[in-house]
């Protein structure tokens, strides 16, 4: 856990000395980036302050209800904006990220950009390519480590609806509805404040939850039918889709989310990776249940990383090799499990 406290008063400083603050979020934004950055903006908007939103590229269905999404601009959809309001901010906010290829297309931009940048996130080891960088690996979400960072620098409770709905969809899709990740006690806490305000969290879960199209279902139950590999000597077991597997079923953007969680629940296994194809090389996800690095595991050998529990990365290679070597490096990495054995 990291002290606040420490960074309050030059958090707090740029804040108040900002009069153009962009809240950006990173590449593929998911549920806590989009939330801590709404929050964020919530928060700017109640006290009177300008701060504008950006994204690398565009939202999912899945979030694009949330109040403030719209306000979200999409660089790679309008790059002459995009490039207008980095030029315009004195601050800029990088949420949920601590690389800088995170912002995919605005990065050379970003990184040029001579305003003050913050990081604010829970992912290990950050790149140094900000003023301030507020890194707490041990919050569920950036989103929880924003409102600790905004009830610091308020000295009480900031609290209103949106900012509350945002907050709640960033510590929800973080934790996977508080099944992984490193919640604790005090994420009940927060959360607790959040419903004080009256969001309602059947509504939350039924938007982001239960929207998903029939081909999205089809191809989840093809993928656990056809596709999954169980490797109990190694307590590990993988997806692969292929290009024409996801055509086959008329996949979009988001669709294979959540399948590398799903061999996880098979008793026995502590390792899942999930294989999709994309046109030139293959990206991996990673999940695993205790001790097992799956994020050393990604860097080591997918020039990936991530948290220890959750994490990817790629290989440029065809599907059947990818897979192959996996094994072969997997074998090798077999003594990690140990612990857990
Ligand atoms: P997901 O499997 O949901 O795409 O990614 C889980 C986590 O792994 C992300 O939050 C991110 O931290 C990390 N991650 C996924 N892909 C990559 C990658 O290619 N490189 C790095 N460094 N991290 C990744
Ligand atoms: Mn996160």
């Amino acid at each position: 856990m990291i002290d606040l406290v420490k960074y309050t008063k030059e958090l707090s400083n740029l804040f108040s000395t900002s009069e153009n603050i962009l809240i950006i979020s990173h590449i593929n934004p998911d549920g806590d980036s989009v939330g801590a950055q709404l929050a964020l903006y919530h928060y700017f908007k109640a006290i009177g302050k300008n701060a504008s939103l950006l994204a690398p590229n565009n939202l999912q269905e899945f979030l694009k209800w949330m109040n403030g999404a719209d306000e979200i601009n999409i660089f790679i959809k309008d790059r002459k904006k995009g490039r207008m309001l980095i030029d315009k901010a004195d601050l800029i906010i990088l949420l949920d990220f601590n690389q800088p290829g995170r912002l995919g297309e605005a990065e050379e931009k970003v990184i040029a950009s001579r305003s003050k940048k913050v990081i604010i996130d829970h992912h290990l080891d950050p790149d140094n390519f900000a003023d301030l960088i507020i890194s707490d690996p041990s919050k569920c979400s950036t989103s929880e480590l924003v409102h600790e960072l905004i009830c610091a620098i308020t000295s009480d409770q900031f609290m209103n609806m949106p900012y509350a709905e945002a907050l709640y969809v960033g510590i929800i899709t973080d934790t996977g509805n508080f099944e992984h990740g490193s919640y604790s006690s005090r994420t009940f806490r927060i959360v607790a404040d959040l419903l004080d305000t009256g969001i309602i969290k059947e509504k939350i879960i039924n938007l982001i939850y239960n929207n998903f199209s029939s081909d999205r279902i089809r191809l989840q139950g093809f993928a656990l039918n056809k596709r999954m590999v169980v490797l109990p000597e190694f307590r590990t077991a993988y997806i692969y889709l292929s290009k024409d597997d996801l055509k086959e079923y008329n996949h979009v953007k988001g669709d294979t989310e959540g399948f590398v969680n799903m061999p996880l629940s098979i008793k026995g296994i502590d390792f899942s990776a999930l294989f999709i194809e994309k046109d030139d090389f293959i990206k991996l996800s990673f999940r695993s249940k205790g001790k097992f690095p799956s994020n050393e595991f990604a860097s080591l050998y997918f020039s990936g990383g991530g948290h220890r529990n959750a994490s990817g990365g790629e290989f440029t290679d065809t599907l059947e090799n990818t897979i192959t070597y996996f094994i072969k490096v997997l074998k090798e990495n077999v003594w990690r499990f140990e612990d857990q054995l």
